[in-house]
């Protein structure tokens, strides 16, 4: 008996993350070296004692604490089980089989998956010559099944950003009811200087089809706890409460990121640490010839091409993992000054041998 299963998944890819093995340095999932800081760390111990009940479900006290920092209503918050959940769940709210969700690629590989899976049809629109999303094109490439936009800013895995007037005139060319998410996932580590900055829960209020979506796992440290918001209309979180899978979010993860919120000059303080890291390490990779683009988060990618896989293979070897996407390139998070040196000694052996 074959079971009888959806066959047009038979040629999706299962997602594999980064294996490690004990002694490596592990650059390849864009994590905190660092474990949670001592107040986080003991509203999760507090938190143990009540997990023989269910979590609260509405997340009311995370809710809020979120409202409050972001300066908009609950109602305008949803907290989901990673901001992959969300992903998962917008494509969910918004399309029904045959429907489109657009962005750019490469990019987050949960986009193609997730609308896959919902029997939606994914279009992948290539990036610009320097890596980063090409929003003329993504505009002119919305069609009447468009029903989903993700711009992932900083892109995973390239590290580019898109301007405010480059988001500003895609959103001003595309339907005002079309839902655009933004995913901030890495956003604590762009640093694009006063003239360039911009909040996109600013340009919410002009635009409300506009979704941003951030998560605890990246900067705040959080990623084993599966804690992850988007901020919207309340239509579209109305609409995301009803895909929420009940209990979901569970005890530990909520107090942690309470927590984590009340700690927050504290937590994203090491975010700049990163940052000064990641122009070190953009430098001396470009100085020893890899082609890296500009990164606005905590990983740099290497555009190797063919030699994406025996790059990453080499270097796993060596002691440091590293994510390679075959024969596009390889992605390496930028930690602490000890971790990235190994990282830069392997890459600089690699391009010796390589000449
Ligand atoms: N968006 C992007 C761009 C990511 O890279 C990731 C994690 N790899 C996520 C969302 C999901 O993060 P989480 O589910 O841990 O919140």
């Amino acid at each position: 008996m074959t079971p009888r299963l959806r066959p047009d998944l038979d040629d999706l890819p299962v997602y594999v993350p980064g294996k490690t093995y004990p002694g490596a340095i592990k650059l390849a999932s864009n994590e905190v070296t660092f474990g949670p800081l001592p107040s986080v760390a003991s509203a999760i111990a507090d938190a143990v004692s009540s997990i023989n009940r269910y979590p609260d479900n509405a997340m009311v006290e995370l809710t809020e604490a979120l409202a409050k920092k972001l300066g908009v209503t609950s109602t305008e918050v949803q907290v989901g089980c990673g901001s992959v959940t969300l992903c998962q769940n917008l494509i969910t709210v918004t399309c029904r089989p045959g429907d489109e969700v657009l962005f750019g690629w490469r990019s987050f590989e949960t986009y193609p998956i997730a609308t896959r899976i919902a029997g939606a049809t994914p279009v992948q629109i290539p990036l610009d010559d320097g890596l980063g999303y090409d929003l003329p094109a993504m505009a002119k490439a919305v069609t009447d099944k468009t029903r989903l936009v993700f711009i992932c800013n900083p892109n995973n895995p390239t590290g580019t950003v898109v301007s405010r007037d480059d988001l500003v005139a895609f959103l001003r060319a595309v339907p005002d009811d079309l839902v655009v998410a933004l995913d901030e996932a890495y956003i604590e580590y762009t640093r694009l200087g006063a003239a360039q900055d911009y909040d996109a829960l600013e340009l919410r209020r002009e635009f409300p089809n506009l979704v941003v979506l951030r998560t605890f796992s990246k900067a705040y440290g959080l990623a084993g706890l599966r804690v992850g918001y988007a901020v919207a209309d309340p239509a579209v979180i109305t609409a995301l409460g009803k895909a929420h899978i009940p209990f979901s979010i569970n005890t530990l993860a909520q107090r942690a990121a309470v927590a984590c919120l009340a700690a927050d000059d504290e937590l994203l303080a090491r975010t700049d640490a990163v940052v000064t890291e990641r122009v070190r390490v953009t430098a001396q990779l470009r100085t020893l010839g890899y082609r890296v683009p500009e990164s606005q988060a905590n990983f740099v990618w290497l555009d190797l091409g063919s030699e994406a896989l025996p790059f990453a293979q080499a270097s796993t070897e060596a002691g440091v993992i590293v994510r390679p996407f075959d024969g596009d390139g390889v992605r390496v998070t930028v930690t602490e000054v000890d971790e990235n040196d190994a990282f830069l000694a392997f890459a600089a052996d690699w391009a010796r041998r390589r000449g």
